[in-house]
């Protein structure tokens, strides 16, 4: 990958949409953070392969009100998890309402992450956290934001997130005990996978430690959402 590391080798960039100078944010900044007359906010996709810390990650950027972020509520036709809340963590539909709404147009983007589990961010959804002049961020996978850079492309920063090595990523899925070992080996697939794209987003994080990437993505965060 073409690019170069700042800081704690946290982070590479890809030098395709990030190309100036990086100025961290700036407590004088703060209103180019909030976008309600001109409903510019702007968007941040989060992808990575499950287990590298993105999800936690994106809990703890949303607690920080100066970025100003609001989640994308995703839709799935996956069944729920016992933790699960319909309208918190996901929209859940049944696979022919899924389908349904894909004639309708009504996705921005949806993807068939897994067999008959189909993920998608819904029009409607986005457009709603824009009116309420929110910066909308997004935990999906990589397919689905490549295709959100390229539905909003001036506006949007792709962040890829990597568990520090294959090895480490299969043992915090395993931690989580909340698959089977089937599961647990489809994921790791797609995690193969998923990485191939890591050179197409603007920036990679590498999550050694939560508290040093989150402190690092804060500050790209700041200085990408007051960028004019
Ligand atoms: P999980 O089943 O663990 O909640 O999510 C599985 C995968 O689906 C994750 O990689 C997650 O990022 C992805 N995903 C969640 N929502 C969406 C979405 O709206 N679109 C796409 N393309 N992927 C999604």
């Amino acid at each position: 990958m073409s690019g170069f590391c700042i800081a704690t080798n946290l982070i590479i960039f890809s030098g395709v949409v990030w190309p100036k100078s990086l100025t961290f944010g700036m407590a004088d900044k703060f209103d180019f953070m909030q976008h309600k007359e001109n409903n510019q906010g702007k968007l941040i996709v989060f992808s990575a392969p499950s287990g590298s810390g993105k999800t936690t990650l994106v809990h703890r950027l949303m607690k920080n009100p100066r970025l100003n972020l609001a989640f994308s509520v995703s839709a799935t036709s996956r069944p729920k998890r016992d933790y699960e809340e319909h309208g918190r963590h996901y929209y859940f539909l049944s696979p022919d309402e899924f389908k349904r709404k894909i004639a309708e147009n009504a996705f921005v983007e949806w993807e068939e992450v897994y067999p008959d589990h189909f993920y998608g961010t819904l029009r409607s959804e986005v457009e709603r956290l824009l009116s309420e002049g929110k910066n909308v961020i997004f935990d999906i996978d990589v397919k689905g934001g490549m295709n959100i850079k390229k539905y909003f492309p001036g506006r949007t920063l792709s962040v890829f997130v990597q568990a520090p090595s294959l090895e480490e990523l299969e043992k915090r899925l395993r931690s989580r005990n909340t698959e089977s070992e089937d599961k647990i080996r489809l994921r790791l697939d797609k995690a193969r996978e998923e990485m191939q794209y890591a050179p197409q987003f603007d920036i990679m994080v590498i999550n050694r430690d939560l508290d040093a990437t989150e402190r690092e993505l804060t500050r790209i965060l700041e200085d990408f959402l007051n960028k004019e």
